[in-house]
């Protein structure tokens, strides 16, 4: 288990007791899950942390950079604890992510960008879905 309270004081994040639970269900191991899976899990959980409190602590945990976030657009948002370079399979028909190493995909062609800008990364989301 992972030393909640000291990994937020590293982060420049106060440890609140409520910020402290709810790192202590994300971050013992590397993992997928959206706001409402965490309200659930927290409940599930016993602890008494109002959804604002959850979505804020997400909110706040996303822009110190100790979650990734995976946009799924209208479909869901996903919070990574991994925060390696990786990519990742999304199965619309069960609505499950699954992380793709870095090694198994290579670009063989990337688009020129402006003058301005440098490249930074690239991470690919690959929809699919059961077959009927
Ligand atoms: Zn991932």
């Amino acid at each position: 288990m992972i030393d909640c309270v000291k990994f937020l004081k590293d982060n420049k994040i106060t440890p609140t007791k409520q910020r402290v639970d709810i790192a202590m269900l994300i971050f013992h191991k590397n993992q997928h899950f959206t706001a409402s899976d965490l309200i659930t899990l927290a409940t599930k959980s016993s602890l008494h942390i109002s959804q604002a409190t959850i979505y804020n602590t997400l909110c706040l945990f996303e822009s110190r950079g100790i979650l990734k976030t995976i946009d799924l657009q209208n479909e869901r948002k996903f919070y990574d604890t991994n925060l390696s370079l990786h990519h990742h399979i999304y199965n619309v028909s069960t609505k499950v992510l699954t992380d793709v190493s870095d090694e198994q995909i290579e670009f063989s062609k990337l688009p020129d960008l402006p003058d301005n800008l440098e490249f930074e990364k690239a991470e690919v989301l690959i929809k699919v879905k059961n077959k009927n």
